[in-house]
């Protein structure tokens, strides 16, 4: 552990990050890292930046797939208070990155502020959130967020404001390794409103998509115009299975993780899909998930 010598209390080696996934699959991290502060971050930042060594940030693990041979790098996790503080003045919410995306807009809501509500039911953080614009049909992070604070991976410290960043379908142009904190605009309205627009938006996303399971939400970005979901329904996929990764029956772009199932099921079972969506309908699906392998 020569790399990290000194930090012994923040890091720690093969730690399974099926712990840390919502699959709930995924190989070992050869270092898991939680620092406790900015300035450890920094530290650890620019030992693995000199070293050469590749590094990973986690957030909450609900949109990834890793691999079940696990990761040959540095895992940084933000869970530490620290990282997780929120607080408003007048009519903006300053999050750091690891807060807890619900625990935000329940705040915003209690706060009488309206604007983050259209993410109800997105589990996660902040800083997975922000990072590929998470939303859906009722909005996206972006359209709310003013400004990010930023850390590359050689531990340079800046700040980008909204007119400087893109946020498009699931997806924005922050290439930073890390996001640190985001501010958000949001609008005065009646805490019981916003509340009710909370458990719509909830129930919604309760009765349309397997909530319970493990799962990472949609596998596939909807192409142009069309449902992935509806094509994968159309191409007689829900419910089949790759071992013990199958193909939901309430939604066909969430993929169920059984018990006994592996990362590699999953994979595979990505791929039969794409491969038959292709043969049927002529469409490329490109991938929502995010696969470290
Ligand atoms: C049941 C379920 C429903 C879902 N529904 C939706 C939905 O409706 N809409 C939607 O958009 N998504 C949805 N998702 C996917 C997922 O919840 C979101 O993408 C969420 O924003 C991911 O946040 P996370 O903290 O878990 O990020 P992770 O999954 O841990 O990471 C995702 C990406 O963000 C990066 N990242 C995380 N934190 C940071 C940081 N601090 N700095 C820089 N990069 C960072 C990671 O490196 C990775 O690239 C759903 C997932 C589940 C399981």
């Amino acid at each position: 552990m020569n790399l990290f010598a000194g930090l012994e209390d923040i890091v720690r080696q093969d730690v399974p990050l099926s712990e840390h996934t919502w699959f709930k699959l995924g190989g070992p991290a050869r270092y898991f890292v939680e620092p406790r502060n900015e300035e450890e971050l920094l530290d650890v930042v620019q030992r693995c930046h000199e070293s050469g060594i590749e590094m990973y940030v986690l957030g909450r693990g609900s949109n990834l797939l890793v691999a079940d041979e696990g990761i040959d790098g540095v895992v940084i996790r933000l869970s530490h208070d620290e990282f997780s503080k929120i607080e408003f003045e007048g009519e903006v919410v300053r999050a750091r990155s690891g807060a807890d995306l619900s625990f935000v807009i329940r705040e915003c809501a209690r706060n009488g502020l309206s604007g983050m509500e259209c993410l109800a039911g997105i589990p996660g953080t902040i800083g997975g959130a922000v990072k590929i614009n998470a939303g859906g049909r009722f909005g996206d992070i972006g359209n709310v967020a003013q400004s990010v604070k930023l850390m590359d991976s050689s531990g340079y410290r800046f700040e980008r404001k909204r007119h400087d960043i893109f946020f498009g379908y699931r997806m924005t142009n922050i290439m930073a390794k890390f996001i640190l904190e985001a501010e958000f605009s949001l609008v005065p309205d009646d805490p019981d409103q916003i509340g009710k627009m909370i458990k719509e938006v909830w129930m919604l996303k309760k009765n349309t998509q397997p909530m319970k399971s493990r799962n990472a939400g949609c596998i596939f970005k909807n192409p142009r115009a069309l449902s992935a979901g509806a094509l994968i329904d159309k191409a007689g996929l829900k419910g089949t299975n790759v071992g013990g990764a199958r193909i939901s029956r309430t939604h066909a772009n969430f993929i169920i993780a059984e018990d006994g199932s592996t990362a590699t099921d999953v994979l595979k079972l990505i791929e039969l899909v794409r491969e038959r969506v292709r043969q049927r309908f002529d469409v490329e699906l490109e991938l929502e998930v995010e696969i470290w392998q």
